[in-house]
This record gives structure tokens, C-alpha cells and sequence, in this order.
């Protein structure tokens, strides 16, 4: 977290809460309006800066994000200096699942992969809500469920798939969270989410532009075919997609369903 403060004595990097309709969580417009009502009044909004480091494996999780515009992407660190993405969540979810049952400490390094912004809440007061809301209990748990689902799908790609298909997948997933087509992802960057070297990762993405899928410089990506994309990706992409679109449409048919406030 961030260590500076504000006059007002905020961390910097805290903001006013945002009424742009735009900026949403899915998760948040999922809930009930009384899980709503009760969650509202602790949410506070941030602004996530572009590479920030939110917390490191093995920190305490003291607060949770739900992710309304960016990306933010669970890193494991090696020892080596190498890491590799575990996952990535965006305005359909939020981070610290480890805390919401009982206090923990973090499993990866949450680093801010596309800038955007988030509602937080103290993990501790998400924690005490959660166990006296069995509404808010259940929604965390399916929650969970899919999370890990993705995760065991990743871990399954990062073994057995190539490094164009998993290019081409996480160039997906990170268009799919994106305002544009362009994308402010370096080699480094890019190097380590996939889990293997900037050389490489240059490789293929100078054949990718070649192909016309992508233009590729200065640290920017332009998706020039997200058909070609899709044809290149493995199929860890259609199938995490499935679980996120539906999870997406659950959001909107309950938040539709709903006549308390929103979160939103
Ligand atoms: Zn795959």
C-alpha cells in the first residue's frame, strides 16, 4: 500500500467516490440490497496507478479491491527474480480472497496492470459482514469458486500450452477489460505475466505484428484482429471467458432484479 499521504490525511491515490455510471464492479451490483446497504457505507474509492504494487506475497491482507475499471493481476514471485500470473480480475471482481474468511496473509503480489481505479473496504470489517450475511457468505463462496477455477485453468496452460497461445489468450483477456484497442504493456511487463523471458515474449510478438494481429511499440499494444487472436489462443481463453461472461450476467439479471440502492 501506499505509504504517503494526503493533506486531508488519505493515502495518496485515494479519491472521491465517483458517480460516472460507467465505473462499476459486477460483484458489488450482484449483491442484495440489504448485503448492499451494509457493505456501502465502508467502501471507499481509490485510483490504481499503472505497475503499483497493491501488497507483496506474504503481506497481511488488510484491504480488499473491487476492481471498477484496470486491471489487476495475482503475481507469483520466484525466488530467481522470475514470476508468472496466477490471475487477473477486473471490474468483475474484487482482490483478497484469502482474508474473506478469516484473517491472511497474501498468496501472490497484486500489481496494477492496467491504471484504473477501485471501491476498497478494510478486510477485516468484509470479513465480520461476510460471517453475519449468509446472502453475502454464499456470493463470496461462488465467487471463490470461480476464481479458483480460473486459477486451476491457468496453471494448466502454463504447462502444457504454448507461449503464442498464452500471448494471444492474455492479449484477449486484457482487450477484454480495455476501454481501446491500444494497451500500455512493455516486454517486461509482458515477459512477466506469461512467465518467461523478454526475448522471447519480443519473439513472438514482432511475429504477431508481421501476421497483422497486433502493432507492437514503445511499450504499447494495438489490437489490429481480434479474430486472428481468438484463432491463435488456446482454448483457456473461450473457456475463462465462459465462467466470466456468465458470472457478468448473473450481476446484471440481480442488479436489474433489485429495487434497494445500487452499489454501482
Ligand atoms: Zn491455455
Amino acid at each position: 500500500m501506499l505509504a504517503n499521504t494526503t493533506s486531508a490525511g488519505r493515502p495518496q491515490g485515494w479519491i472521491e467516490p465517483s458517480s460516472d455510471p460507467v465505473r462499476h464492479n459486477f460483484f458489488l451490483r450482484s449483491l442484495s440490497p440489504s448485503d448492499a446497504l451494509s457493505i456501502e457505507p465502508h467502501l471507499r474509492s481509490r485510483t490504481l496507478a499503472l505497475g503499483e504494487v497493491l501488497s507483496e506475497q506474504g503481506d497481511p491482507v488488510s484491504r480488499i479491491h473491487f476492481v471498477e475499471s484496470g486491471i489487476v493481476s495475482s503475481v507469483v514471485p520466484m525466488s530467481d527474480g522470475h514470476s508468472v500470473e496466477a490471475c487477473m480480475v477486473g471490474n468483475e471482481g474484487f482482490t483478497g480472497i484469502e482474508a474473506c474468511y478469516h484473517p491472511g496473509k497474501a498468496t501472490t503480489r497484486l500489481l496494477v496492470q492496467a491504471a484504473g481505479a477501485s471501491r476498497t473496504i478494510d478486510a477485516a470489517i468484509f470479513r465480520r459482514l461476510i460471517h453475519t450475511s449468509d446472502t453475502l457468505y454464499a456470493a463470496v463462496a461462488e465467487y471463490d469458486w470461480r476464481l479458483r477455477a480460473e486459477v486451476e485453468q491457468s496453471a494448466a496452460c502454463n504447462a502444457v500450452h504454448h507461449v503464442e497461445q498464452r500471448l494471444a489468450k492474455w492479449l484477449l483477456r486484457c482487450h477484454d477489460r480495455h476501454e481501446n484497442d491500444v494497451m500500455q504493456l512493455t516486454q517486461e511487463f509482458l515477459a512477466t505475466m506469461l512467465g518467461t523471458q523478454r526475448t522471447t515474449v519480443n519473439q513472438v510478438a514482432r511475429g504477431m505484428a508481421d501476421d497483422g494481429l497486433i502493432r507492437y511499440s514503445r511499450g504499447k499494444v494495438t489490437v489490429k484482429s481480434r479474430a486472428g487472436l481468438e484463432l491463435m489462443a488456446c482454448e483457456c481463453y473461450s473457456s475463462v471467458k465462459a465462467t466470466r461472461d456468465q458470472r457478468t450476467v448473473d450481476s446484471l439479471v440481480a442488479s436489474a432484479g433489485r429495487t434497494g440502492p445500487k452499489v454501482a
